[in-house]
């Protein structure tokens, strides 16, 4: 049983540590990134001496997690630039804290009733800003499962007979390029085969050109997939044409907005996602712009009868009788975290506008940096960015050189992706505390390691 002296004392010291190191993290004051080699890093950390005797206490615990935390990337830090994994607020750790004591796996109800009713309350909340009114949903652990989940809908519409049968030769999926691997992965899975996607013509920055859109005349399409926004650029495809071309012609319309989606809660950047409610399904992670820790993740859909239709199952001692309040029945996993806490506890403290404007503000920030990188020679900037992502060049020699110099430093951490097959270094602004400062240094900085 629990020695809850040794709890307090314990979840006491955990809350110091994690003070000091995001107040250090934010103020800038430790290196962004480390990368010890494993070997050297499991030794510095004692793990193996600690998996062989155990016998840790508050104080060798201490040690530990200091020693635990100055490794590592640090997500709260001004010069994070890259990955869209959010920074998180501490309403959503807290909610970790909780699902690690009390455990309540929910995707039955009466293995967590309280944290399945928080589910459902914040999925209703989403619907109701995706627009989907009459909609169901389902959270999932990430956004390459709610993906894989939705494309299950989607086949469970135009090929009912799949889940029986297998699946029929002539089904294709349409999707750019640009879409997430997740996309082209879930093809697979589903048991389509690669060959089923057709590629849609897009122009230059991987953008869907609604005015090129396929003649699908005798092909079985499963859905047509559109970005809000491109993992890569963080641009938006035009999700109004798009969504008027399916809603002519029967076509299932998925909308990627694992990314974007959270700029609905921001009044300036709405408009980006006009057309989401013609969509039959959405995706929304809630780990890379709301704040909360990996992974949680959300699949919404327009009727909320297609979701109940992607899956069907036989394990007599979870399904039988009345199944009404059970997720288990619309996801991949049969064991879930209490996902929708963390984001209700983020919108219970920040408040909808709370949340909104921290997504405003970052838009903003990147969107300074597109400002300031174009004011200086040697920067080329192929478009104006619509979201926190930014791609850049500078000068004309190999952009991931750049990137690994500032990395080695510790002093920025950016990633880089292909443009037209060219490669472009990539900024996506997730930290409340990058500024104005932390975007002139960034720039000095690219200008010093070339040089
Ligand atoms: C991040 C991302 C995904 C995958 O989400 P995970 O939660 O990382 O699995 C899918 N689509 C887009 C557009 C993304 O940006």
């Amino acid at each position: 049983m629990w020695n809850f002296e040794e709890f307090a004392e314990s979840a006491g010291v955990t809350v110091e540590e994690l003070t000091a190191y995001v107040a250090d993290s934010q103020r800038g004051e430790a290196p962004v990134v480390r990368r010890r080699p494993p070997g050297e890093l499991a030794d510095r950390l004692r793990l193996r001496e600690l998996i062989a005797k155990g016998g840790m206490t508050p104080e060798s615990y201490r040690d530990f997690l200091r020693a635990y935390l100055a490794e590592g990337t640090r997500l709260h830090h001004p010069a994070y630039l890259a990955h869209q994994t959010a920074s998180p607020d501490f309403p959503a750790a807290l909610a970790d804290f909780v699902h690690g004591a009390i455990n309540n796996p929910m995707n039955i109800y009466e293995m967590g009733a309280s944290a399945a009713t928080v589910e459902f309350e914040v999925l209703r909340w989403m619907l109701d800003k995706v627009g989907f009114p009459a909609g169901g949903g389902v959270l999932t652990h990430g956004g390459s499962l709610a993906n894989l989940t939705a494309m299950l809908a989607a086949r469970a519409r135009v090929a009912p007979e799949a889940w029986e049968r297998g699946v029929p030769d002539d089904l294709v999926i349409l999707a750019p390029p640009s879409a997430h691997y997740s996309i082209s992965r879930a093809v697979s899975i589903l048991g389509l085969g690669q060959r089923a996607i057709v590629p849609l013509e897009t122009d230059e920055l991987g953008r869907i050109d609604p005015a090129r859109l396929p003649d699908i005349s005798g092909r079985r399409v499963m859905a047509l997939v559109a970005a809000a926004c491109a993992t890569g650029t963080g641009l938006h495809d035009d999700l109004l044409a798009i969504g008027a071309w399916c809603r002519e012609r029967g076509v299932w319309f998925h909308v990627d907005g694992a990314h974007g989606a959270s700029a609905l809660l921001s009044d300036r950047h709405a408009h980006l996602l006009d057309g989401i409610e013609l969509a039959d399904s959405v995706i929304w992670d809630a780990h890379k712009m709301l704040r909360a820790s990996a992974l949680t993740a959300a699949v919404l859909v327009r009727r909320e009868s297609d979701l109940d239709a992607a899956f069907r199952q036989e394990a007599s001692y979870l399904f039988y009788g009345e199944q009404g309040f059970d997720q288990i029945r619309r996801t991949v996993e049969c064991t879930k975290a209490e996902l929708g806490l963390k984001i209700f506890l983020n919108l219970a403290w920040r408040g909808e506008q709370g949340l909104g404007d921290y997504v405003a503000s970052r838009y903003d920030t990147a969107h300074r940096f597109w400002e300031l990188a174009g004011e200086r020679p040697g920067f080329t900037l192929p478009y104006e960015p619509e979201s926190n992502i930014v791609c850049f060049r500078y000068g004309d020699g190999d952009q991931a050189v750049i990137r690994e110099r500032l990395m080695s430093d510790g002093t920025f951490h950016l990633t880089s992706t292909e443009l037209a097959g060219v490669r472009h270094l990539r900024v996506t602004v997730m930290a409340p505390a990058t500024d104005d400062a932390t975007l002139t240094a960034l720039l000095d900085e690219i200008e010093a390691v070339s040089g």
